[in-house]
């Protein structure tokens, strides 16, 4: 599946809240280790059991609006109610280092990456239905109901966005969403360019 560095491809998986994005790739990282998952910078506050610098970089909005007034940030958006964003230098470092690298990140920072980096193969995870998404990230409870609301208005943009990604897996069967994303990714690391 590896080829040299200068074929790297970065891979951006995008999706509603609840879908299932950190589940599936989880199951696709403890298949494919050679892959690794970019550590995003954000304002929201730590989930119970999340650890700065190993989930994401947990910063004051303070230090996240520095990093913006100093271009530091590949991508960056607001979501939610909260920021997140890509550090620009991390991606290049791990791309010159000829590491394959994932961004999990929202459907407006993915589109930002492809616009620099049309390379960038945009892979988009849907829910079966609408039900089941409220039911997982309900079921998830990682966040009070007044989150849960503001994530769920995000789902129709969310799915127009979805609509310029390259590809799109559906997460019903767990398993069958982790073999799809691992096709489309080696399909991808396999094709001429
Ligand atoms: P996201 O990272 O997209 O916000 P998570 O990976 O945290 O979503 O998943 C949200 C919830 O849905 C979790 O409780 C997870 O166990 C569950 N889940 C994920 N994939 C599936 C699936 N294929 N079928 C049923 N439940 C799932
Ligand atoms: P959560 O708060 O559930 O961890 O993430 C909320 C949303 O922010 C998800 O859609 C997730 O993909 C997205 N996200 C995480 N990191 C980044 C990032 O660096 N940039 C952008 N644009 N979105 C991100």
């Amino acid at each position: 599946m590896n080829k040299n560095s200068d074929t790297k491809k970065l891979f951006v998986i995008s999706g509603s809240s609840g879908v299932g994005k950190g589940t599936v790739l989880k199951g696709f990282l403890e298949k494919n280790p050679n892959f690794m998952l970019s550590i995003s910078c954000t304002t929201r506050a730590p989930r119970k059991g999340e650890v700065d610098g190993v989930n994401y970089f947990f910063l004051t909005k303070e230090e996240f609006q520095n990093c913006i007034d100093n271009d530091k940030f590949l991508e960056w958006a607001e979501f939610a109610g909260n920021r997140y964003g890509t550090k620009k230098k991390y991606i290049q470092q791990c791309l010159a280092e000829g590491k394959d690298i994932i961004l999990e990140i929202d459907t407006q920072g993915a589109l930002q990456v492809k616009k620099k980096m049309p390379e960038a193969v945009l892979i988009f995870i849907c829910p079966p239905s609408i039900e089941a998404l409220e039911n997982r990230l309900r079921g998830r409870h990682t966040e009070d109901e007044a989150t849960i609301q503001k994530r769920l208005q995000e789902v129709k943009t969310e799915l127009e966005r979805a609509e310029n990604f390259d590809y799109k897996v559906i997460n019903d069967d767990l398993d069958k969403a982790i073999a799809d994303l691992e096709k489309i990714i080696s399909g991808e690391q396999n094709a001429e360019r």
